[in-house]
């Protein structure tokens, strides 16, 4: 699914990846930990093509397809979706119009007909439910007014709509109550299946005990100092990252 070697990228003339090496197959979920400013919105800002970072060295390939050429939209189109740390509002654009949009773009591009209104409104149902998404928010412009809760669940939803083939979440825990947690974390469950894979990137193992990802990565100045199974999430939430600084001889 996507296979990244050596990968480096600045923003200005500071560097930021250091030679990331990264393998995700299909059907497989990868948490990716590490200290705040360790390099791992940038990885994901770079994998969906954010322009305000400049790839100097490495390769990314997505389902055979060289991602580094691909324009950030033909990124989406192929299927990888990226949920914000801070999701954005979009004033005077309803949740309905924005998700019919997006739908129609993508199919455009497979080389589909736009979907017709009476199986989008279908389909809106459908996915509601998986996150319990309160149906007046699709009448409500893009996350305005939401709540810090009905944000990220309204981006679960907008990942449900689309159904990326690699969807990476962006500490879509932060800010979380425990009740909305849960209903993002199963939402994520949810949208499983042996054809998709996610990044889920925290800091914390609250959302890991429930997502319960196959492999655990640790990011650390901009590059990958361990991999470990899933119960790596746990030793960090008791002993933070002290102890791995030490093992790669940083302390
Ligand atoms: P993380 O998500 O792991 O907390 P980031 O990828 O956000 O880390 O940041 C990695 C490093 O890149 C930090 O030192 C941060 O200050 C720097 N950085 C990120 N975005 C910018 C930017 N727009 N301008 C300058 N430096 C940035
Ligand atoms: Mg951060
Ligand atoms: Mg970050």
């Amino acid at each position: 699914m996507l296979e990244v070697r050596n990968l480096h990228a600045k923003i200005g003339d500071k560097e930021i990846l250091k030679g990331i090496d990264l393998t995700i197959k299909e059907g497989e979920t990868h948490a990716i930990m590490g200290p705040n400013g360790s390099g791992k919105s940038t990885l994901s800002a770079v994998l969906v093509g954010n322009p305000m970072f400049e790839v100097t060295d490495g390769t990314a390939i997505f389902n055979g397809k060289d991602l580094l050429e691909m324009k950030p939209e033909d990124r989406a189109n192929e299927g990888i979706f990226l949920s914000f740390q801070y999701p954005v509002e979009i004033p005077g654009v309803s949740m309905t119009n924005f998700m019919r949009t997006a739908i129609n773009e993508k199919r455009k591009y497979q080389g589909l007909e736009p979907m017709s209104a009476a199986d989008f409104i279908k389909l809106m149902k459908e996915k509601r439910q998986v996150v319990e998404l309160d149906a007046r928010l699709s009448q409500r412009s893009v996350n305005e007014g939401f709540s810090g809760g009905e944000k990220k669940r309204n981006e679960i939803f907008q990942m449900a709509m689309l159904e990326p083939k690699l969807a990476i979440l962006d500490e879509t825990d932060s800010g979380l109550d425990v009740d909305a947690l849960r209903i993002v974390a199963e939402g994520v469950n949810k949208l499983k299946s042996p054809h998709n894979s996610t990044i889920v990137i925290t800091h914390y193992d609250r959302l890991l005990d429930i997502i319960r990802p196959d492999v655990i990565h640790v990011l650390y100045k901009g590059r990958i100092v361990k991999t470990a199974g899933p119960d790596l999430a746990k030793e960090i939430e008791a002993r933070g990252y002290d102890w791995i600084k030490e093992e790669i001889g940083e302390k």
